[in-house]
């Protein structure tokens, strides 16, 4: 029973990993089309094909899902069942996400990673804050850097 009930857990939670335009991802990118930045989305040409590409500021926006990719954070916690699986599978997300922005910063993107908590939840920054840090990150070439609800931080590199 268990490994039939695991089989369909896994590919269910293949899925959600990969689906893309998740509903905060959208409202930011809305934003941020009105204040004029253009972007392009999920460039196959890149590694990890990011979130939302920047040609002409050489700069990537990856927004990070709490759970997923294992953020310190309120919204994430191991689970309790089946807890050799997601240490397995957000250990290695986690592990893929760091070699995927080395190699993006690499071949010279700057790189800004947005987590959940930033854009929604009881903790989250306000909207016009958010692009107004996204705005400035931008156009005044900013290092890479991560963004979350508790604070701005640098990316270690
Ligand atoms: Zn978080």
């Amino acid at each position: 029973v268990s490994d039939v009930h695991n089989a369909k857990t896994r590919s269910f939670n293949m899925s959600k990993i990969k689906s893309k335009n998740t509903k905060p991802e959208l409202i930011l990118r809305k934003a941020i089309h009105a204040k004029g930045l253009r972007y392009k989305l999920h460039d196959k040409s890149l590694p990890g094909r990011p979130d939302i590409v920047f040609p002409k500021f050489k700069a990537i926006i990856e927004i990070k899902g709490c759970f997923w990719h294992g953020h310190d954070c309120d919204y994430f916690k191991w689970p309790k069942t089946h807890s050799e699986f997601w240490k397995k599978k957000i250990s290695s997300n986690i592990e893929r996400d760091k070699k995927t922005l080395l190699r993006l910063q690499d071949l010279g993107w700057r790189t800004l990673t947005i987590w959940e908590c930033t854009l929604k939840g009881k903790n989250k920054l306000p909207l016009p804050e958010l692009t107004e840090y996204v705005e400035s990150w931008l156009a005044e070439y900013h290092a890479s850097t991560e963004l979350d609800s508790k604070k701005i931080k640098r990316q270690p590199t």
